[in-house]
């Protein structure tokens, strides 16, 4: 039989991969493929090194069951159809994604290599519906998280599929290139070796997280989850992220406890959460301009600043406001920031600070190596006030209320910061191992007086904020 190429993307699991799992079922011996193209080699710095796990780890997964990846950089419709002559294989099946580039990317490959003669096929699988599944009574998109989840909970999420039993491999191996030479950790610079110690990478460490978080985690997950020293959150989303593991698997492993344990406050609420990733990729789709312009278009004119200084101070974690430092430090330790961090932070930049929100979105897409354009969008836009079903621009979180409140006995903080600390945390140490030289900064430096008062920066605000409601 001729092979089949299966071009993975960010589905590198075997469980629950309708694709793979439709791949095996032909029988036809498999060229699992992943391309270096620039949607992988132009990552940021962060998601660029943790894909490059992703990857190496998908590899070892396949090896394990004697198949492999064949890796090639270059234009994806250049390489499939090299590949395709080389091996002589029929067709490609990949799985969808959503942002508007790899729709483009992707239609124009189905387009040529159908009317080549190939079969190029897409497959459900990055969400638990496809962003077109799920809609509203006279047919259109949801502008309101509520509803689409009370949509998505009705039509139900399909059951996950069992990973194949046995991936046939081709008779000879298409040539692949080194991972290595992709350099993809090129622009972490030190902060690799940092990352990678809060990482967890690969289809069966998320697996084993999943299972750790509904035996301990989950009971605590509505009450617990605002809470950052707190260890009531999933953990998932850089496996999400890469596909290391289904939304779907999750989603029927929170609501098999609802079966159990009926009125489980925490799968519930917990479902709620996952839903909004679906959520996000359903705007992407059908409002794309949610990833660079402002969701509602009265917000263009906003008079959102964009002084690099001061942007630079926040990027660094030195505003003085301890509990934002904390998060963006947080950040660059462990390649990800809680959720309530990630809002009191974006909410300084863009209120406190005045800084527009695509400053903030552009450096998280450096930093997270859970970086997920639809949920990064989505929730900047949100906190801005931007975008859809956002949270009012006058909502201005305050941090110190904030610490006060989700970080009582101030742990949090300092096992982030070394400056306040004569003995500090080895996270808050492990910052200036992270941070480029080039920023020159010291644990014994002092720490920073705030850049601006809580109330000043409040006043200012709010102040735009009424002028801008106030034009005509
Ligand atoms: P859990 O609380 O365990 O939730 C389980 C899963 O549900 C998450 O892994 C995630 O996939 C999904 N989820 C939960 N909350 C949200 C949410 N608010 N929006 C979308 N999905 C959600 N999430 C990303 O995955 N990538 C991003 O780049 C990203 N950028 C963000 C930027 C800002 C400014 C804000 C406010 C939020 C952002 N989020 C992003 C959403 C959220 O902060 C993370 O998904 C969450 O912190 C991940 O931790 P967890 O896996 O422990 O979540």
């Amino acid at each position: 039989m001729t092979p089949l190429i299966l071009w993975f993307r960010r589905d590198f699991r075997l469980d629950d991969n309708p694709m793979l799992a439709a791949a095996t079922a032909t029988g036809r011996p498999l060229i699992p493929l992943v391309i270096g193209d620039e949607a992988v080699l132009e990552l940021g710095a962060a998601p660029c090194w943790r894909m490059g796990k992703a990857i190496e780890s998908f590899d070892a997964r396949l090896r394990g069951q004697g198949n492999r990846l064949t890796l090639r950089r270059g234009d994806a419709l250049s390489v499939l159809r090299a590949l395709i002559t080389e091996s002589g294989a029929c067709g490609v099946w990949w799985t969808r994604l959503y942002d508007p580039q790899a729709i483009a990317r992707d239609t124009a490959v189905k387009t040529a290599l159908t009317a080549e003669g190939y079969e190029a096929r897409s497959f459900e699988g990055h969400t638990m519906a496809e962003p077109w599944q799920v809609e509203t009574g006279a047919g259109g998109y949801f502008k309101v998280y509520t509803p689409f989840f009370k949509a998505l909970d009705k039509r139900g999420v399909d059951r996950p599929l069992p990973a194949p039993a046995r991936i046939a491999a081709p008779e000879t191996w298409p040539e692949s290139e080194r991972l290595g030479d992709w350099h993809l950790s090129a622009a972490m610079d030190r902060g690799a070796a940092v990352v990678a110690r809060y990482a967890r990478i690969g289809e069966a460490t998320a697996q084993m997280r999943l299972d750790e978080f509904l035996a301990d985690g989950i009971e605590n997950y509505r009450e617990g989850r605002d809470f950052p020293m707190v260890n009531a959150v999933s953990g998932l989303s850089e496996n999400l992220t890469y596909g290391e593991i289904s939304a779907r698997r999750i989603w029927h492993a929170a609501l098999a406890l609802e079966t159990t344990q009926p009125g489980h406050s925490g799968a519930i609420h917990f479902r709620k959460e996952l839903a909004w990733r679906d959520y996000a990729h359903h705007l992407m789709y059908h409002t794309p301009h949610i990833l660079n312009r402002n969701w509602r278009p009265e917000w263009q004119s906003f008079a959102w600043q964009t002084h690099d200084d001061v942007a630079e101070t926040w990027r660094r974690g030195r505003t003085g406001e301890a509990f934002v430092d904390a998060g963006m430090r947080q950040m660059y330790v462990t390649g990800t920031m809680h959720n309530r961090l990630r809002m009191i932070t974006a909410s300084y930049l863009t209120k406190h600070l005045m800084l527009h929100w695509k400053i903030g979105l552009d450096w998280f897409a450096e930093c997270l190596i859970d970086w997920d354009p639809a949920s990064n969008a989505m929730g900047w836009q949100w906190v801005a006030g931007s975008g859809p079903d956002a949270s009012p621009f006058f909502r201005v979180f305050n941090p110190a209320l904030q610490a006060e409140k989700f970080d009582k006995s101030g742990d949090y903080r300092r096992n982030l910061i070394a400056e306040l600390s004569d003995d500090p945390f080895e996270d808050a140490r492990r910052f200036f191992d992270a941070a480029p030289r080039s920023w020159g900064l010291s644990p014994r430096d002092p720490y920073p007086a705030p850049m601006i008062t809580l109330a000043a920066g409040r006043k200012r605000a709010l102040a735009a904020y009424e002028a801008h409601r106030a034009r005509p």
